[in-house]
């Protein structure tokens, strides 16, 4: 497995997923670093942390790609098997420290799984 080369784009997009905690979207992310670098290099350096498992991706409601900082993952044990959450108010996704139990089904094999689930935030349900 390589190691991430720090790049001053990894570094730049690293401390981002650092700061901010949670789920971004692709188009979100391409947006606010568009002074700093153009899309093909945040698309190739998210593509990499993804593959060192520093990050996970996942689609958003409306086939949006997101990603977000990985907990407990590296590049050859992916422990992503988290469901994600998106408030359909503010769009506000975030992850889930619950564990989905993926049923076993014959003469199938599961390389990953895409939970999402809709609704409102704290902050919006009332
Ligand atoms: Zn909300
Ligand atoms: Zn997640």
């Amino acid at each position: 497995m390589g190691i991430v080369r720090k790049t001053k784009g990894v570094t730049t997009i690293l401390k981002f997923f650092n700061q901010k905690g949670e789920a971004t979207s692709v188009v979100h992310l391409i947006d606010l670093l568009k002074d700093k670098m153009n899309k093909t290099t945040v698309y190739r350096i998210l593509d990499r942390l993804e593959h060192d498992g520093i990050i996970h991706s996942f689609n958003g409601k409306d086939g949006l790609k997101w990603y977000a900082k990985s907990i407990g993952c590296s590049a050859d044990q992916h422990l992503d098997e988290h469901p994600h959450f998106q408030c359909t108010k503010c769009d506000k996704v975030e992850c889930l420290p619950v564990e989905v139990k993926i049923p076993t089904i014959k003469n199938h094999k599961i390389d990953s799984t895409n939970i999402l689930l809709l609704g409102k935030c704290e902050a919006c349900s009332d």
